[in-house]
């Protein structure tokens, strides 16, 4: 019994941890509540970190399709500026990343139950989690990761968050002179209440995906067409991107409650918390993916060296702490009126500053990715 492991979601956090607690012949169980990947939202980029990560988990996105990226691009008000990615990245639908995860996890050994959502969580000995899903089946462990990502377990909530941010994603065929422009390039549009990015995934189709502060979504009604009208009004750039485009889903997904910056304080001993579960940084860095499968690295290292979970959680935090400020100020700064009309003009005279920025607001210096990992 003291071998076995209850993994709680089956994203990208939850299916890291499992395969390295498997391959280390833990005994482990996954359970995830969807019966098959779908789309999540998510901007889908693939850091350099991200990449090495999925790399070691035996994921080769090169061959599931991933474009390569090497510019990111920021377009506010009617002013546009590029820079090179200071490392190698890639983007990739959530939807083909988290079917190989699911199915590396597999092949680790480790068993999966998908389609089972986890109701409660709760000790019932000193030395023993009991996780209850839909059914009324139990679960039983003596340790327990938490990587249900967005979504809070009853009891183990995450704070409220006071912006009420509202998430979107939405997929598009651009037309051919736009799907050209935006090749291999990441980029990032600011608009009041919020931000978006668009770039190239498998397919030959475009993602976008923005950001909105929920009372700036509720003076336009509520309604996401609107905004999305309004965005294009302020930012022309994504007016030219998505002139003649075909939308690909019949609405945009969405989320709400996102606590950007938090950082897990404390935790039980047995539960160790993964992925969003641990910490939530702003979706600009595109730092989120990387985030969960570090968090999920370091914690499945953490029990098999029997570390207790609440001081894993606690040197979690202060690793991600300076992380966490700086993406937060740039969140900041990206939010303010005076900073969305000169900073495409300062970055064109120091393009400097967007690698500098791209640097400092990642969970980890990258190193080298090998040519596998690499996209085409
Ligand atoms: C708008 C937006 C844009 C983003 N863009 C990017 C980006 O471009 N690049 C990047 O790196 N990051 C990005 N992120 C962040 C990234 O999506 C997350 O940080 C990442 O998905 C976290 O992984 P996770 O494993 O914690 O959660 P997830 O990948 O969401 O996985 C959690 C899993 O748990 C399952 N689950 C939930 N509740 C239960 C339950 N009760 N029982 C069983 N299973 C359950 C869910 O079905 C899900 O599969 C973005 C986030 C947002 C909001």
């Amino acid at each position: 019994m003291h071998d076995k492991v209850l993994v709680l979601g089956g994203g990208v956090a939850g299916c890291a941890a499992a395969i390295a607690l498997a391959r280390k012949g833990r005994s482990v169980t996954l359970i995830e509540r969807e019966p098959t990947p779908r789309h999540k939202v998510c901007g889908e980029f693939l850091s350099g970190e991200a990449l090495e990560d999925l790399h070691a988990l035996g994921i080769d996105v090169a061959s599931l399709g991933a474009v390569r990226i090497d510019y990111v691009r920021l377009a506010a008000a009617r002013r546009a500026a590029e820079a090179p990615l200071p490392f190698p990245a890639a983007s990739l639908t959530r939807k083909a990343l988290d079917t190989a995860l699911i199915a590396a996890a597999i092949a680790a050994g480790v068993r999966v139950e998908q389609g089972r959502s986890v109701q409660t969580l709760a000790r019932t000995a000193p030395n023993l989690w009991q996780a209850t899903l839909d059914d009324g089946d139990t679960r039983e462990a003596p340790t327990v990761f938490l990587a249900t990502g967005k979504h809070d377990l009853r009891g183990y909530t995450r704070p409220k968050d006071p912006q009420r941010w509202v998430a979107f994603k939405m997929y598009f065929r651009l037309g051919s002179a736009q799907a050209a422009e935006l090749a291999h390039a990441s980029e990032l549009m600011l608009y009041p209440g919020g931000y978006g990015g668009i770039q190239p995934v498998e397919g030959g189709i475009a993602n976008l995906c923005w950001v909105v502060q929920g009372r700036y979504l509720a003076r336009l009604g509520n309604r996401w067409e609107n905004f999305l009208a309004k965005m294009q009004q302020d930012c022309p750039h994504l007016a030219m991107r998505l002139a003649g485009a075909e939308p690909l889903l019949a609405k945009p997904i969405s989320v709400t409650h996102i606590p950007y910056g938090y950082i897990r304080r404390t935790t039980e001993d047995g539960l160790y918390c993964i992925g969003d579960q641990a910490a939530v940084i702003p979706s600009f860095t595109g730092d989120g993916i990387s985030i969960a499968l570090h968090t999920a690295r370091c914690a499945a290292a953490a029990c098999l060296a029997a570390e207790p979970a609440p001081v894993f959680q606690a040197k979690l935090r202060s690793a991600l702490r300076l992380q966490m400020h700086l993406a937060e100020f740039a969140a900041d700064g990206l939010n303010n009126s005076f900073a969305r009309a000169v900073l495409p003009f300062c970055l064109r005279v120091w393009p400097g500053v967007m690698r500098v920025t791209a640097r400092l607001t990642r969970v980890t210096q990258p190193a080298a990715v090998s040519p596998q990992a690499a996209a085409g």
